[in-house]
């Protein structure tokens, strides 16, 4: 008789989502001439970039003739890509990342969500809370975490670290010592950072206790302050503590046709092993490499046409998150993030919670945004609000949130 992985059944549900659109639909059908605006969801809406789609279809007629025609892909992903990455992302910033430590993936969600596998069912967790959910869910899926407890929304073996305005949004060394240490900078869903000084003391921590730092940087391109690292191999000592993930998805818009990739430096050991060689291992079992057409596209992220015009997209958001952040300022509210990050993160108003914002905002104001508490307990009282709408709409929900008749003081 098969058993299954048990694992899987002591998931919570993910109710945060799906919660938000059974209220979306029951308004919708309430108020059928109203018009909703969303800044709740993670995707972008900017069309993929000129300079990227012609390398798209360059790469397509490429694919149908026989000279130019390419196969499966190197496990690990493209010479050209990798060597462009470490050139822009990491030479340029003084970083000593060499090609062959950079593994190109389909995106950051695989990457964050499986590289658990390489590291023993014993280890513990820490992660901030609130937190992107991945991390956690990949882990428990491992039977790494223990046991849900329903009343607090915690996982017995898990080390939460709060990231709450008490602490500035800069999470703590815990008490207990943990293996692996998940840091997202830029955050989501704060939108908070850590400067370098702030980032090197992690650095530091794990290196002095054998720990691991999986540090998700999705959001590097959204960085505008100079003391915030876009990379954690900035800092010195990371070379022999942290795995670093990018993705392609927020800088350039490739939700829909997906590339990333993971860094891991060579001088990562751990119990004497080389953890670069477990993931090629890993990496070359269980997957086939992302399409040539995409890497293609990858490359053209970073042509001087490419950068140019994916300057403009981001520029595009961030104007969105100061026009979110400044008006909600100017209406009295509590603000954070928004300034190296397309999310801005709100303290509620005293005395409600994250749903019963929710609602109001839906209610009164027709916009709708993700409690913060469906990220962790301690994102309770707060609310996230996204950058990736229209720059039009997103005016309008904050006029519209200037006006709501339960916030008038
Ligand atoms: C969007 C996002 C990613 C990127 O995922 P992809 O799989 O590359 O699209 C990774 N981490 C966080 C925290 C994100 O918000």
């Amino acid at each position: 008789m098969v058993k299954i992985n048990e694992n899987y059944l002591k998931l919570p549900g993910s109710y945060l989502f799906s919660t938000i659109g059974k209220k979306v639909n029951a308004y919708i059908q309430a108020h059928p001439d109203k018009r909703i605006i969303r800044l709740g969801i993670g995707d972008v809406t900017q069309p993929i970039a000129p300079a990227i789609t012609y390398a798209l279809h360059e790469a397509v007629d490429e694919m149908g003739h026989k000279e130019t025609f390419h196969g499966y892909a190197p496990d690990l992903g493209y010479g050209f890509l990798r060597e462009i990455i470490a050139k822009e992302d990491y030479a340029a910033r003084g970083c000593n990342i060499s090609p062959d430590e950079i593994f190109i993936s389909d995106g950051a969600k695989s990457d964050c969500g499986n590289i658990q596998e390489i590291f023993d069912e014993s280890c513990r967790i820490a992660v901030c809370d609130p937190v992107y959910p991945v991390y956690v869910d990949s882990n428990a899926m491992a039977g790494r975490t223990g046991e849900y407890e329903e009343e607090t929304g915690r996982w017995s073996r898990v080390i939460y670290m709060p990231c709450t305005a008490h602490n500035h949004f800069v999470p703590e060394l815990p008490q207990e010592t943990p293996d692996l240490i998940y840091l997202c900078v830029p955050n989501n869903p704060t939108g908070t950072t850590l400067t370098r000084d702030q980032l090197k003391v992690w650095v530091d921590y794990a290196n002095q206790k054998g720990a691991v730092i999986l540090y998700d940087a999705a959001y590097e391109a959204y960085i505008a302050q100079d003391d915030v690292p876009h990379s954690i191999f900035e800092i010195q000592g990371a070379e022999t503590c942290a795995i670093e993930f990018r993705s392609f998805s927020k800088n350039a818009g490739f939700t829909g046709v997906r590339l990333g990739f993971t860094v891991i430096p060579k001088a990562l050991e751990r119990g004497g092993v080389a953890l670069h060689s477990l993931w090629a291992r890993r990496h070359g079992t269980k997957f086939n490499g992302a399409p040539y057409i995409v890497q293609k596209a990858g490359a053209a992220v970073y042509s001087e046409e490419g950068k140019a015009q994916l300057k403009e997209q981001v520029a595009y958001y961030m104007r969105n998150a100061k026009t979110i952040y400044t008006g909600l300022k100017e209406a009295g509210y509590e603000v954070y993030g928004g300034v190296n990050a397309p999310y801005i993160w709100l303290k509620v108003p005293e005395g409600m919670t994250s749903w019963e914002f929710f609602d109001r905002l839906l209610e009164e104001a027709g916009v709708v945004g993700t409690p913060g508490s469906g990220f962790g307990p301690n994102g309770e009282g707060y609310f996230r609000l996204t950058a990736f709408g229209t720059y039009e709409n997103t005016a309008e929900a904050i006029e519209r949130m200037k006006k709501m008749p339960s916030l008038k003081k």
